[in-house]
C-alpha cells in the first residue's frame, strides 16, 4: 500500500487532550466561583465525559446531550446546581483551546509530511474547540482539509462520516488512506467500518483487542514514517 492521505485524529493523538481538559476544567471552576477542582475531581469528570462520548459513538445520544449531560451528572455528584452545566460547557469549549500540548512532536511530524502525503483532520470534537485548537497549535496550517463531525452531521465511527470524506476527496482511493488515532471505538472502528486502513496510536501499550483487524500499531507518532 502507498499511503496518499493520512486522516488524523486530534484529541489524544496530535494533541494531549487530557492536559487541555484538566487546565480548562480547573480554570473554569475558579471562574464560576465553584472553588478548587482537585485532580481527583477532574479524573471523575473525565470518566463521566468519556462514558458520554462512547454513547455518542454508539449513536445512542446526540452531541448536545454529551456536552451538557456530562456536566449535569458531574455537578449533581458534587452538589453543584446542574443548571450551570450549559453555561459551563459553553465556556469550556472555548477554554479547551487555551492549552496547547503536543503528543510526541506532532507539529514537526505534520510539517515534515506536508507535501509528501495529503493530511486531513477527522474529529468528533466541537467546531468551536477544534477550530481554536488547530489555529493556536499551528497544526491547522499544515492540513489539506478539516473534517469535523458537527459539520458533517455524523460522528466517527459511522460510515456516514467517512462517506463524506471520500466524497470530498474523489481522487484518493480509500485504500490509499490511513486513519491514525488513539481511539479503538471511534478511529479504529471507524476505519474498519468504512474500509480505510487503520493505524492505532497506542502510547500506553494497551492490550490489542483480538477481534479488531487493525492494520498497524504505533507507540510513538515518529513511527508513522515507517508506514509511508
Ligand atoms: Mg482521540
Amino acid at each position: 500500500m502507498a499511503v496518499k492521505a493520512i486522516l488524523w485524529d486530534v484529541d489524544g493523538t496530535l494533541l494531549d487532550f487530557a492536559a487541555a481538559e484538566k487546565a480548562a476544567v480547573q480554570k473554569l471552576f475558579i471562574e464560576f466561583g465553584l472553588g478548587e477542582c482537585t485532580d481527583g475531581m477532574v479524573a471523575r469528570y473525565s470518566s463521566i465525559s468519556g462514558g458520554y462520548w462512547k454513547r455518542l459513538e454508539r449513536g445512542e445520544i446526540t452531541k448536545a446531550e454529551v456536552l451538557v449531560g456530562r456536566y449535569r451528572d458531574f455537578f449533581s455528584e458534587l452538589g453543584i446546581d446542574p443548571a450551570l452545566a450549559e453555561p459551563f460547557n459553553a465556556r469550556y469549549q472555548v477554554a479547551l483551546g487555551d492549552t496547547v500540548a503536543y503528543r510526541d512532536d506532532s507539529l514537526e511530524i505534520v510539517k515534515a509530511l506536508h507535501g509528501r502525503v495529503k493530511q486531513y483532520v477527522v474529529s468528533n470534537g466541537t467546531v468551536i474547540a477544534q477550530t481554536k485548537k488547530l489555529e493556536r497549535s499551528h497544526l491547522g496550517e499544515w492540513m489539506d482539509g478539516i473534517f469535523l463531525s458537527e459539520q458533517l452531521g455524523a460522528e466517527k465511527p459511522s460510515p456516514r462520516f467517512f462517506e463524506q470524506v471520500f466524497a470530498a476527496l474523489p481522487d484518493i482511493p480509500k485504500e490509499d488512506m490511513l486513519i491514525v488515532g488513539d481511539s479503538l471505538t471511534s478511529d479504529m472502528q471507524g476505519g474498519l467500518n468504512a474500509g480505510v486502513p487503520t493505524c492505532w496510536y497506542n502510547p500506553q501499550s494497551l492490550p490489542r483487542p483480538a477481534d479488531m483487524a487493525i492494520a498497524f500499531e504505533i507507540q510513538n507518532l515518529q513511527q508513522i514514517y515507517e508506514l509511508l
